[in-house]
């Protein structure tokens, strides 16, 4: 038997989740929306002195806002202008998540689970490349269990200089907690990646409805539908 890991939860998509993603004109309004969203970031990247083949091909939020950020390290910007660029590139950034946060609910089940792991003793955090502001909105929400009571630490993307898949979140909670031993719960590649790199394991809550292709290629230790499988899941893998 090991010792407890420190639980470390991902929140967009993993603790809440869109509501109702199959429903045509919302999805068509946030496909655009999100389009639009990357392509200001771009922009706003280009008109801060990072070269648009920098950032052109990439079609996430969180590898535009990691690239600019790189760019920015490795070419000797000044500390001033980073910050210029960084602020500048959080504002459709922070649009981004909002359109998300606006359609999602919390994931059923999630408070009776969380209080169960708390009553068996398992220390928990919160990684998220959401903002501060969104993050204690949503944490301290009645509307979504008020779920900030269950974690000792959050760190969220006004933290750390990189997003996941970068792991510096992670290692910043592990620092935070004096620990060194995680397992971190999420939904994404981005969450697989960075447990990966910061060498812990990794449980994936199947919110997104991955394939068993690509369930296979994110290699995680367990995949789940619900947190309520948790203790369980954490009993099969070993841990107290
Ligand atoms: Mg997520």
């Amino acid at each position: 038997m090991r010792r407890k890991p420190l639980l470390l939860f991902d929140m967009d998509g993993t603790l809440i989740t869109i509501t109702d993603p199959a429903s045509h004109s919302r999805h068509v309004w946030h496909d655009a929306s999100y389009g639009s969203v990357k392509h200001r970031m771009k922009e706003t990247a280009a008109a801060h002195g990072v070269p648009h083949e920098v950032v052109a091909g990439l079609e996430r939020m969180a590898y535009i806002w990691n690239a600019a950020r790189a760019y920015a390290d490795h070419n000797g910007f000044p500390e001033e202008d980073t910050r210029a660029l960084m602020t500048a590139l959080n504002v459709p950034f922070m649009e981004g998540e909002r359109a998300d946060q606006e359609l999602s609910v919390i994931v059923p089940g999630t408070v009776e689970a969380l209080t169960t792991l708390r009553d068996l003793g398992y220390e928990m955090a919160l990684v998220t490349s959401s903002s501060r502001q969104s993050t204690e909105r949503i944490l301290g929400s009645p509307e979504y269990g008020r779920l900030g009571r269950f974690f000792t630490h959050t760190v969220t993307r006004d933290d750390c200089l990189y997003v996941k898949p970068d792991p510096e979140v992670i290692m910043k909670a592990l620092r935070l907690h004096g620990k060194e031993d995680f397992v971190l719960i999420g939904d994404s590649d981005h969450d697989a990646e960075a447990a990966k790199a910061a060498g812990g394991g990794f449980i994936l809550i199947n919110t997104r409805g991955y394939d068993q292709k690509h369930l296979k290629r994110l290699d995680p230790d367990a995949v789940i539908t619900c947190h309520g499988e948790l203790p369980g899941i954490l009993q099969n893998l070993g841990y107290a």
